[in-house]
């Protein structure tokens, strides 16, 4: 066993957050403006923000709650740049080592230069915050986007050859995967790692469904594919991982709490996961949170966490 293997059992058995957060992980399934706790977020731009509500219903009620107290703060130069100044302090603080943290392609519209200037923040917020954390800049798209918008908006992303993945979002159930064929396709020719939001509200048959339509990498959450033996058999055999987030399937009402979260059916059919923080400013949890409360549910042995922790690194 690896010395960060026995440091990170050490530190569940002691439940000590501080010796957790100095072991290696991954975060594969993050939304960069929402990548830091809402406190930090306040003290920076020195206004009070509300915070959400414990529970939401669906995205649609995260997405009001974010119109209504966030959005204001983080469209514009200086809270953007300072949301992601935070978010990648977060991740370097929280022992994140390998990041594919997403920034929505309708952010070119806040630079002059478009997707240039948006690109030359990222470098230079990556390299002053976090140079040792290797960041994978992950380019997204909201459903909730027009597609003439968003395909105006990511294709010079994705020909900007910086990015090196894509993820879709937003209300999962409103349109459909085929739609953003062109834009997927456009993205797999120039080699970037394609996932999409699949199965957070969907069925376990649309996640096959959008991994096929849009000949997905892996998929962010994926979780209702634990109700089909078939297809997570098929996930198995086809080798797409899912990148969980516990806490945030729980505050978003689609897991009634952590000890009854389906990673645990998904990773017992050999489905790979990963365990990641999702959006920080809503959800209050880290990555090494994360790992703290599966392992104080029982869910998963510290074994098994361990596995877990080290899929993230393939
Ligand atoms: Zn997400």
């Amino acid at each position: 066993m690896s010395g960060n293997s026995i440091l990170f059992q050490k530190a569940l058995l002691s439940s000590d957050i501080e010796l957790l957060k100095t072991i290696p992980k991954s975060d594969l399934h993050n939304h960069a403006p929402l990548g830091s706790r809402l406190i930090n977020f306040s003290k920076a731009i020195g206004k009070n923000i509300m915070p959400p509500p414990e529970f939401m219903t669906d995205i649609a009620e995260m997405n009001s709650y974010i119109i209504n107290n966030l959005r204001a703060e983080i469209v514009n130069h200086y809270g953007f740049k300072t949301s992601l100044e935070l978010a990648f302090r977060q991740a370097k603080e929280d022992g994140v080592q390998k990041l594919e943290m997403s920034v929505d392609c309708q952010f070119i519209t806040l630079f002059d230069d478009k997707e240039i200037g948006l690109i030359n923040l990222l470098k230079e917020i990556h390299l002053k915050e976090a140079p040792d954390i290797v960041y994978n800049p992950e380019i997204g798209l909201s459903r909730n986007l027009e597609i003439s918008d968003a395909e105006s908006w990511i294709f010079p992303c994705i020909e900007s050859g910086y990015f090196k993945s894509i993820d879709l979002y937003g209300e999962e159930l409103i349109k459909d995967a085929k739609l953003y064929r062109d834009i997927f396709k456009k993205a797999k020719n120039s080699k970037l790692k394609l996932k999409s939001h699949a199965g957070e509200f969907g069925t376990a048959e649309s996640v096959r469904y959008t991994v096929e339509t849009l000949e997905l990498d892996e998929v962010q959450h994926g979780i209702a594919a634990a109700v089909s033996k078939e297809v997570m058999r098929w996930l198995r055999d086809n080798n797409i991982r899912l990148n969980v987030c516990p806490t945030s399937n729980i505050r978003l009402g689609r897991v009634e709490k952590i000890e009854k979260h389906p990673a645990r059916i998904l990773a017992d059919n050999g489905v790979v996961i990963t365990i990641n923080s999702d959006d920080i400013m809503i959800f209050n949890q880290s990555v090494s949170d994360e790992y703290l409360n599966l392992f104080h549910s029982k869910l998963f042995s510290i074994n098994d966490l361990e596995i877990l922790r080290q899929n993230g690194f393939q």
